[in-house]
């Protein structure tokens, strides 16, 4: 399985020659410490001015990455992955909510992509983050034992509703809903809430999932928990996993408060944590619906060598891998074309909404050593091979 991800003549089918060299020259940037970090800036700064120029560029930059402005803009994407086997979950750039009627709003766009998804070839997945239904420091409050007073009481049951109606939606439209993981510090109460909507709504199979991030010291720890919970109230347990995020602000905020930091102390650690979930969760696969989310190449082939070993099929309907829209696409069309599920993550929206979605992705991209340079070279060798098919014909 080694080589799995060399089959370039899967690795890139649905990418034009001209996209492929946008591409290159987007990490190109992106690969550039210094520009990148200037970039950042400038985009968290300015991004939402509607000036046409930072439009245009905007537009350049980031278009392999959101789907486009509106929902009909997203079917094109849909269609074009689902070609080649690949399937989609589409998120709508919602970022800072802090009105009660901003969280309603983001809970019927939820609802609405539910169903559009149950009416769409390829979408089997929503997808949520808890901060869009309410306020953080709600979060932080139940997550620190604090009690919450009487009006935050009444705004937390909204929370839970909002979560509600979208698993009601979920469940009878026979789509599954994930709910991402944000900050440390809200971590155990979305466990927690998560975690009473898996008994309610995952009787008969994984509808809502929650995430384990396994930066987290705690990961495993957490994640063996919560399936105990689930062999106790008899439920199944979904969770997609994923390193995290937020390494450099949960570190900040730790030396901040003066605390030790949650994340694990090197990236190797992450990976073991990682894998040592990723094991866990195959060794239960009776009640477990696991989603993968990563874009490591070693990791993935190190995942689908265990699927080998415990004789899980790819196609295994409680197995799926799952990608940013361009981002390891090569990752993301390969796994597909040798059979295994696959799903993209689609944000679409306005591009202003998409600023810090898109950073975040910018900042992955330098933060992590690698993980430019490895989609740079992947590209580069991609257009070799079609510069010389070219030249043989
Ligand atoms: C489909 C999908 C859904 C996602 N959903 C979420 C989500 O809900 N919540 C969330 O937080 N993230 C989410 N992510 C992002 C994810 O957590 C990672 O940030 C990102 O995917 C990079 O990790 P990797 O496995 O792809 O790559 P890798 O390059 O293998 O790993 C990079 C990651 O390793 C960790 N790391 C790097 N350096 C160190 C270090 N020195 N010490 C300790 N750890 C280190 C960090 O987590 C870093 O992001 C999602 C990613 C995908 C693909």
């Amino acid at each position: 399985m080694r080589d799995i991800f060399n089959n370039h003549d899967s690795a890139f089918v649905h990418r034009s020659t001209k996209e492929l060299k946008q591409l290159v020259r987007l990490f190109r940037l992106l690969s550039n410490p210094r520009i990148s970090k200037l970039g950042i800036k400038l985009m968290k700064r300015f991004g939402h001015i509607q000036l046409p120029g930072i439009q245009y560029l905007q537009r350049w930059l980031f278009r392999p990455f959101y789907a486009g402005t509106s929902l009909q803009a997203c079917e094109s994407t849909v269609v074009s992955l689902s070609n080649y086997g690949v399937h989609s979950y589409l998120n709508y750039a919602i970022e800072d909510s802090s009105a009660e009627s901003e969280f309603d709003t983001n809970c019927e766009m939820v609802q609405k992509l539910i169903t559009h998804a149950a009416k769409t070839n390829g979408i089997p997945f929503s997808v949520c983050k808890p901060t869009s239904f309410g306020h953080k420091h709600l979060f932080q409050k139940i997550n620190a034992r604090q009690s919450l007073n009487t009006e935050e009481q009444i705004a937390w049951k909204r929370v839970i509703n909002r979560f509600r109606r979208c698993c009601q939606t979920a469940q009878e439209h026979g789509v599954a809903l994930l709910v991402d993981a944000e900050e440390y510090s809200m971590q155990i109460a979305t466990d927690q809430l998560v975690l009473d909507l898996m008994r309610e709504f995952n009787l008969n199979k994984a509808v809502v999932y929650n995430t384990v991030q396994l930066y987290l010291v705690d990961g495993n720890r957490r994640l063996k928990q919560m399936h105990i919970q689930a062999i106790q109230d008899s439920f199944y347990l979904g969770v997609k996993l994923v390193r995290g995020a937020y390494m450099e602000k949960e570190r900040k905020i730790a030396h901040k408060h003066g605390l030790s930091s949650p994340i694990c102390a090197s990236k190797a650690e992450t990976d073991k944590s990682y894998h040592t979930a990723v094991d866990y969760c195959f060794k239960h696969l009776v009640n477990i619906a696991v989603v993968l989310g990563s874009h490591n190449e070693e990791s993935m082939v190190q995942v689908i060598n265990l699927m080998d070993q415990y004789e899980i099929k790819p196609n295994d309907d409680r197995v799926w891998f799952s990608q940013l829209l361009g981002m390891s696409d090569y990752i993301s069309f390969v796994l597909a074309d040798k059979g295994y599920n696959v799903v993209k993550f689609v944000p679409f929206g306005p591009v202003d909404k998409l600023i810090p979605y898109l950073a975040r992705r910018a900042e992955e991209n330098t933060a992590i050593a690698g993980q430019t340079s490895r989609e740079l070279t992947r590209l580069q060798k991609e257009l070799k091979r079609r510069a010389t098919l070219a030249n043989e014909r």
